[in-house]
């Protein structure tokens, strides 16, 4: 079952191109299969010297291109050790269990095995502490598990089991992690534009959609660099994310989407004018980077400095003209049209 999980998590992670967890499970899904050849004990001596050494180095890799040199170099190290495993002669099995510094005393290996894992472990949750990518915390909890099947004292059994649990939550983290690439706006953290038509398709009743575009957003970002645009951006979302009447959305560059359903449609124009005003009153602490200062000269140097940008806002509500979703999204469009043409900052509905 271990090998089975491990393996199926592996290969989605692959298609999703996780290649650090793609590396991690290759090494859990071969210590599966190490501990289920067993027979002799050499199976499971083998995941415990191996195995924990392989995953911190996993654990521990930036995430790159597959083939990158690093890869490389870990397939490789596993590559020998399934060598040593399988098909290293009686006689040097073991001279390399007393040779090798991890495989003997002073701690027993056990402890040593699972000593490491939760290392491996501890890493991938501080990246998730610190860079906030929610595979890392997915990468952290199967590797606590693989630290928990490395246990001094743990049967084959229960090895196993645990190992399976790693392939489990493994294939869970994927999932999400995949379900988070097709449905959430990496920039942002709302959700994108595929969700936003998803949730559009399955909506009865009223509704109403505001499509907020930020004001002179490009001369913005030639002002003060795509960095500080970004920034803003993500200032800007939070704003809208703040609105727990609606739900918002990213849909596409520096425009977002906020949908009210039901009752609260009606109230979509006062709500938004409030979300207007918040933006508008936002302060966003920005290191001003242009590209080139005037005339193409020398660029300038940066400078912390406080920015604000305006939004301007359409709206548009679900009624006997607009009664598909298509049609409330172009009313949208046009009354955000006309906002812009009206001076910007100000919301129109129709
Ligand atoms: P308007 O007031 O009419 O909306 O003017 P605008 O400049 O905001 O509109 P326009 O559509 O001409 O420009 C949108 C700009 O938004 C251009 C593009 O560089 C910028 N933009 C789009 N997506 C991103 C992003 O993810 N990050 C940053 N920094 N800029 C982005
Ligand atoms: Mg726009
Ligand atoms: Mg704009």
């Amino acid at each position: 079952m271990a090998p089975l999980l491990n393996g199926a998590a592996l290969l989605l992670a692959l298609g999703f191109r996780r290649n650090r967890a793609v590396l991690v499970l290759a090494v859990l899904t071969l210590a599966g299969l190490a501990l289920a050849g067993a027979g002799s004990t050499r199976g499971a001596d083998a995941a415990r010297m191996f195995a924990p050494w392989l995953l911190l180095a996993a654990a521990a890799l930036p995430e790159r291109g597959f083939m990158a040199r690093r890869n490389l170099a870990l397939l490789l190290g596993l590559a020998v050790a399934v060598w040593l495993t399988w098909s290293a002669s009686d006689s040097l099995w073991p001279g390399l269990r007393a040779w090798l510094p991890f495989g003997v005393l002073p701690w027993r290996a056990g402890s040593v095995a699972a000593a490491l894992t939760f290392a491996a472990a501890l890493v991938c949750l501080l990246r998730w502490v610190l860079g906030g990518v929610p595979m890392e915390a997915g990468l952290g909890i199967v590797l606590g598990l693989a630290g928990f099947a490395m246990l001094p004292g743990m049967g084959i059994d229960s090895t196993s089991r645990a190992l399976a649990l790693a392939g489990a939550s493994a294939l869970l983290a994927v999932l999400y992690a995949s379900y988070r690439m097709a449905f959430v706006d990496a920039l942002s953290g709302l959700p994108n534009r595929r969700a936003l038509d998803e949730t559009l398709a399955r909506l009865t009743g009223d509704y109403a959609v505001a499509m907020v575009d930020v004001d002179h957003f490009k001369q913005f970002n030639d002002t003060h660099g795509h960095a500080a645009g970004d920034l803003v951006l993500q200032a800007v979302a939070r704003e809208l994310r703040r609105e727990r009447r609606a739900r918002a959305f990213r849909y596409g560059g520096e425009e977002f989407c906020l949908l009210f359903t039901g009752a609260r449609s009606r109230e979509a124009v006062r709500m938004c004018d409030q979300t207007r005003r918040n933006v508008e009153a936002m302060r966003v602490r920005i290191r001003s980077a242009p590209a080139k200062a005037r005339g193409g000269q020398a660029t300038r140097s940066r400078q912390d400095a406080e920015v604000n940008v305006t939004v301007s806002i359409g709206v548009a509500m679900r009624d006997a003209q607009t009664r598909v979703v298509s049609d409330v999204l172009k009313a949208a469009d046009q009354t955000l049209y006309q906002a812009k043409q009206r001076g910007r900052n100000r919301v129109v509905a129709r």
